[in-house]
């Protein structure tokens, strides 16, 4: 029979590199509680009329990229639908602010999410088909601040914290504004204009875009097309004023904060629903795969999903990517592989008939705090210490005599020696 295999694209990620996935998480966890966020779990997968809406049917993401079935009714009051395993988390996200009403509480709502994502993607370092996100929005009614520049600079300067507390060294912080609707409508205009001429030397996906939605021809990463977008007007001369009041406000709180960033004309980050500012973290570490997160203001998406008016911004950085970054620099570090921590004890059965008695034992350390490995009686004394010297730091050896005097044998493998300890004392000798 052929070996059945995780699907293309899927991985199993497996101890220990799943501590290094905790360890981000929980840092992630750590400073939004500290920016006033609490966590929001929505389903992975959701009607495909949120994302077609939601993320855009122009997008990649939506033509291309979406795990998309047509669910069949179970019963006769049921109706069969288009079901989406969800690609990103934000549409979700909005809907449930919707749904629930959230705005009607006049508070801006200030979510962060972490979960897997989905989407058909040719599988690459860096890039697969089930793959995780962090993520945050920050939403609410115009009355709650919202659409305030401060909330732009507060988002930035939250991620450049939680980077540096995750360790990730040597980011850059992309940044642009693409304004209003309309001032894209007005850039939109321009780019076909400035396209018409040159637009019949680029690719083909670009001479479709030309027409259909000239913005996303700066997405282009074809390498032959980017001599010519990069002689292509910028965005930043077709904002109107208050769109400029607000980009330069956003840049004013990031320079009073000590964030720096680097100002990139071209990125867009297609969505048609992203309004004014836009972000990308990238770094060099990874190659093709270089942004770590992408983010931005999309203060018309409530709306186009059947919402009220409720401004907000937010990203999304690939958990995936955090975790190839920080590993590619401890091998950078040392060539040693990573040490896993050791358990504080092993406690070893001499027979069979002890492990009842191990199992009381280790569960009374255990209980108090301590990680413990729990031997097997039918192991010969010499296998136990084996095994013991591989996960723990202690081992504790539980016989007949040791079970009826109530005194453990204990040794310590760092420095050698074994010592008598009484059975109440056992948990804070091997805490020390
Ligand atoms: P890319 O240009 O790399 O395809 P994107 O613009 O599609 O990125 P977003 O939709 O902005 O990405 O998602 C935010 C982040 O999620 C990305 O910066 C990246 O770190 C991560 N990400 C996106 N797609 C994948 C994937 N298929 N596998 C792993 N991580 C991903
Ligand atoms: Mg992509």
């Amino acid at each position: 029979m052929a070996t059945l295999k995780a699907v293309r694209g899927t991985r199993d990620l497996l101890p220990p590199e799943t501590a290094l996935w905790n360890r981000i998480e929980a840092a992630a966890r750590r400073v939004f509680a500290r920016y006033n966020f609490g966590e929001i779990r929505t389903p992975i997968f959701e009607d495909t009329g949120l994302f077609a809406r939601g993320v855009g049917e122009e997008t990649d993401i939506v033509s291309k990229e979406m795990f998309t079935w047509e669910d069949r009714a179970r019963a006769a009051s049921e109706k069969p639908q288009s079901l989406t395993l969800r690609p990103e988390n934000t549409a979700g996200v909005v809907r449930a602010y919707i749904e629930h009403k959230l705005g009607e509480s006049g508070q801006l709502q200030k979510l962060y999410y972490i979960g897997p994502q989905f989407r058909r993607e040719r599988p690459q370092k860096g890039r697969y088909r089930q793959f995780w996100q962090i993520g945050a929005e920050v939403i609410g009614p115009p009355s709650s601040g919202s659409e305030s520049p401060l909330r732009d600079a507060e988002v930035l300067e939250m991620l450049a914290t939680l980077l540096d507390e995750m360790g990730i060294a040597g980011w850059t912080l992309e940044l642009n504004s693409v304004g209003s609707a309309a001032d894209r409508a007005r850039y939109n205009d321009t780019l076909r204009a400035a396209l018409a001429p040159v637009v019949g030397k680029m690719c083909v996906d670009c001479q479709r875009r030309a027409v259909t939605n000239p913005l996303r021809v700066l997405d282009c990463k074809v390498p032959e097309d980017q001599p010519i977008i990069a002689t292509l007007p910028v965005i930043a001369d077709s904002l109107d004023d208050d769109s400029k009041n607000h980009f330069a406000a956003v840049k004013a709180a990031l320079d009073a904060a000590g964030v720096t960033y680097h100002l990139n004309p071209r990125l867009v980050r297609g969505l048609d629903y992203y309004t004014r500012t836009t972000f990308e973290f990238t770094h060099g570490g990874l190659g093709a795969q270089n942004a770590i997160l992408g983010g931005g203001r999309y203060d018309g998406l409530s709306e186009a999903i059947g919402g009220p008016k409720a401004p907000g911004i937010g990203f999304a950085m690939g958990l995936d990517r955090l975790v190839l970054t920080l590993q590619a620099a401890e091998a950078d570090q040392s060539s040693a592989p990573p040490t896993v921590a050791k358990l504080d004890a092993y406690v070893a059965p001499l027979g069979e008939g002890l492990n009842a008695a191990a199992l009381q034992l280790a569960r009374e350390l255990r209980r108090a705090g301590l990680s413990v490995e729990l031997g097997d009686g039918s192991f010969r004394l010499k296998k136990s210490f084996e095994a013991a010297d591989r996960t723990a730091r202690k081992i504790v050896i539980l016989g007949e005599d040791e079970l009826a005097s109530g005194i453990l044998t204990v040794k310590d493998f760092a420095t050698g020696t074994q010592t008598k300890v009484p059975r109440g004392e056992l948990a804070e000798i091997l805490k020390s």
